[in-house]
């Protein structure tokens, strides 16, 4: 008698952004290896960089990128307009049902994204959270800080808030209207998602020191990511989901 034969479990499609500001150091070899980590996991996919008004080679380097891949696409800012405004242009132009981003400066390793699709079976966003975090010290402080007040302010509890290696259905971004320009989005986007009732879950991911270039990150940032809180906080802009009259 032959077999029943074994349902394979259904692949995924993705879109994957990668927010790049002057990463030409790094962004050629973050790309190839998201493609081939994408190419194994996903029945389609497609890889959306966008070049955050670089002043080095990245825009050149992207446009090859998307030259030499059907699945690459690139978004150019002039000038530049920040990381939240970054990471807006890439969802909202994103095309499948599961979108996913990762910064462009290596500290990700993209195998990982089977974490993000295995719980995403489950939830409507996965964040990673860094187990072993590789920045300086002070970046760890600051965040831990960060972390503790936007669970205190907006109820997101979640162990890394800011970590760049999440997958969201694509639902989420027709419901949620992002406003932050700046290094405030994913606080944002977990703090109205938490509002509307996704489910958000959390898998360790590995992190890794920067593969080359520089953190845009500076002591300013501080600022202007409580001002872009206390935005929220003021004008909380809350999607309202709709709900369906009472039948008597
Ligand atoms: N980035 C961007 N626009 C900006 C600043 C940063 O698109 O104005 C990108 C940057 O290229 C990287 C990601 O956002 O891929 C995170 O930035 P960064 O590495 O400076 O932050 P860190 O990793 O130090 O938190
Ligand atoms: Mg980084």
């Amino acid at each position: 008698m032959s077999k029943k034969p074994q349902s394979a479990k259904p692949r995924p499609a993705i879109s994957a952004v990668l927010p790049a500001y002057n990463e030409e150091a790094c962004l050629g070899e973050v790309t190839e290896s998201l493609h081939k980590a994408l190419g194994k996991v996903c029945e389609r996919f497609e890889i959306i960089i966008v070049d955050d008004g670089s002043t080095d080679s990245t825009p050149q380097l992207a446009d090859a990128l998307a030259g030499d891949h059907a699945e690459v696409r690139v978004i150019h800012h002039r000038p530049n307009r920040g990381y939240g405004a970054a990471l807006r242009s890439g969802f909202t132009s994103a095309q499948m049902p599961l979108v996913f981003y990762m910064d462009a400066d290596g500290q990700f390793d993209p195998q990982e994204i089977r974490l993000l699709t295995d719980g995403i079976r489950q939830a409507d966003i996965v964040t990673g959270y860094r187990a072993n975090r590789r920045d300086p010290w002070m970046r760890k402080f600051f965040s831990w800080g960060f972390k503790t007040l936007i669970g205190l302010v907006f109820g997101v509890r979640v162990r890394d808030c800011d970590c760049a290696f999440k997958l969201y259905r694509r639902k989420v971004f027709n419901e949620i209207t992002i406003a932050s320009e700046g290094f405030f989005v994913d606080a944002e986007v977990l703090a109205k998602a938490n509002v509307l009732g996704y489910r958000i879950d959390e898998v360790p991911v590995t992190h890794r020191p920067r593969a080359g270039g520089e953190s845009t990150v500076r002591l300013s940032h501080i600022l202007s990511t409580l001002r872009e809180a206390w935005r929220l906080l003021r004008h909380p802009g809350l999607p309202v989901r709709e709900t369906k009259p009472q039948q008597n």
